[in-house]
Parts: C-alpha cells; sequence; structure tokens
C-alpha cells in the first residue's frame, strides 16, 4: 500500500498551495515517496479536486487530518495513474445530495463517494467504472427480529440520506406505510437508530457495516443481509469529460494487479463484510 506521509495528508487536508512549490519535476503518476520537491510546481503540477464522504468509516473517512477507505484508496490509485502524485489530490466532502451541482460547478474535478451510476444521473454528469458493486440493505438494532426486509418496513421508522438512491428506492417501491426521515449522511441515521429514533437505517451494504462496525457501535446493530439492489459504485464526472477512458483503464488495472482486492480487504477488516462475488470485481461500462 502507499504510504501516507504526515506531509502529504496536511497538504491534501488544506492549503496545498500554502506550500511554494520548489522542483518543477512533473512526478509522472507514481508517488514519489519521500521525495522533497514539491508538485504543485510547474508543468503536470496541477493539483486535483476529489470529492469524497467524509462520514462513512471504511469507504471515505476523515480521521483529522487523514482520509481513509476504499474510495479514498481507489481514488489515490486512479489519479497516480491519472499522473498526479499523492501530494497533488485535495479531498473535497461530497454529501450525497451535493455530488452532481459539485460537479457540475466544478467545485470537484471528479468523486468517489458510494457513487451509483444510475440514468438519471448520467443526464446531467458522466461516469468512469463501476469499479465496485454493493447492494441497498438495512441497519438494525442487534436485537431487532421483525425487520428482514424491505417488506416488513411498514409502520416503521426509517432513516436514510437525501440525494441518495437508498432513499429514492423506498420512496418509489416500498413506501406505503413506512415513515421515511432523511438526514444529510448515514452517520446521523445511525446516531437516530443508537438513539431508538428510527427503527432502521437503509443504504448500499458496505456502507452499513463499516458503521456498524466503529467502536461507538459495535455490539449494537446488525446489517439485516438481504440486499434488494445493485448499486454500482463509479467515479463521478463532469459531463463532456475526456477523463474516463484513461479511468477505466485505471480501474482495470487495478483490478488485474490486485490491487482492488487488498484494497476490498484492508477497508472492510473486522466489519464482517464480503462483497458479492458473483459481482466483484466487476468490468467498466464502456464510456459515453
Ligand atoms: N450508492 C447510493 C447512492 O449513490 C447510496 C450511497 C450514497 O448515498 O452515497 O446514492
Amino acid at each position: 500500500m502507499r504510504k501516507h506521509t504526515t506531509r502529504m495528508l496536511a497538504l491534501a487536508a488544506g492549503s496545498a498551495l500554502a506550500l511554494s512549490a520548489c522542483g518543477g519535476a512533473e512526478v509522472g503518476g507514481e508517488p514519489t515517496g519521500g521525495a522533497t520537491d514539491d508538485a504543485t510546481a510547474g508543468g503536470g503540477g496541477e493539483s486535483i479536486k476529489i470529492g469524497i464522504k467524509f462520514d462513512q468509516p471504511g469507504l471515505g473517512y476523515q480521521d483529522g487530518a487523514e482520509f481513509t477507505g476504499f474510495d479514498v484508496d481507489v481514488a489515490r490509485y486512479v489519479a497516480g495513474e491519472l499522473g498526479y502524485g499523492e501530494d497533488q489530490i485535495e479531498f473535497v466532502e461530497s454529501i450525497s445530495a451535493n455530488r452532481e451541482t459539485m460537479l457540475q460547478n466544478g467545485d470537484v474535478d471528479m468523486i468517489f463517494a458510494t457513487y451509483s451510476i444510475t440514468d438519471a444521473r448520467k443526464e446531467v454528469i458522466d461516469f468512469a467504472g463501476p469499479y465496485f458493486i454493493a447492494g441497498q440493505d438495512l441497519l438494525v438494532s442487534v436485537d431487532n427480529t421483525d425487520i428482514t426486509g424491505p417488506e416488513t418496513l411498514e409502520g416503521k421508522n426509517l432513516c436514510s440520506v437525501t440525494g441518495s438512491t437508498s432513499a429514492q428506492k423506498i420512496k418509489d417501491n416500498h413506501a406505503a406505510g413506512v415513515n421515511l426521515l432523511e438526514r444529510p449522511g448515514y452517520a446521523e441515521c445511525v446516531t437516530a437508530l443508537v438513539a431508538g429514533q428510527v427503527d432502521a437505517v437503509t443504504t448500499d451494504d458496505i456502507i452499513l457495516a463499516g458503521l456498524a462496525a466503529t467502536e461507538a457501535n459495535a455490539g449494537k446493530l446488525k446489517v439485516v443481509g438481504n440486499p434488494f439492489s445493485e448499486e454500482n459504485y463509479g467515479v463521478g464526472l463532469p459531463k463532456g469529460s475526456d477523463q474516463c477512458e484513461a479511468i477505466n483503464e485505471a480501474i482495470t488495472k487495478m483490478i488485474d494487479d490486485g490491487t482492488w482486492e487488498e484494497l476490498v480487504t484492508k477497508n472492510t477488516e473486522g466489519t464482517g463484510y464480503t462483497p458479492n462475488a458473483d459481482l466483484n470485481p466487476p468490468t467498466p461500462d464502456d464510456c459515453a
């Protein structure tokens, strides 16, 4: 795995441009390890803004000055293949409801944020990938026995996130008798669940597994384990981007060279989660 030096992370977290660059050398896609010359300089030395989640442990998570998770690691790998050193990446929070707008406004160059490829989203943005396939599931209290799938939610209080496919699917297919509470992020939904304010939280199984396994929630919650959708995680790009092919090549290389497997294992360790092996690793779709 790549080494995340404090220097790099401090840079990624904050003002990448505050340090004046000294070396002019392009990093050419390879992490420069302990190199002292700063890649914000000179030819090809532009930084890249990547949208991630900040509150999804194991996927996209801000831990002080550090960013961790599968999406973050995949983003670093892909950005590396595109020629960006780790210290040229600026991670920006992209909550579910803001992703399309952030790409449209140029607030970020690309998004790796448990971002499902959908036709509706493809109307306004482009996607590369997918690089992972998850499934929508339910998170409940560890002693709950009556919630076993979306058809058992009648009369229940359910939490999901605004702008997600998860909330949309409930509204489209399972709304009858379900009281849906929407929050900006899943961590907020989990807080409501632990506090007894809702009976269940719904989103992708891998997200729920990461949230359930945090120290604060250990032993309190369980993922139902009955996925009822296929969520194809893509790399969000502005409409008309010319990066899709190169990103797909990077994803394919990451899968072929064994990195994908390593990153999944590392980031799901201790959660009890295993990806659906019939669907993973996926093959990227053709670019538009
Ligand atoms: N993958 C789903 C989506 O893109 C749910 C997870 C999320 O909100 O990031 O909406």
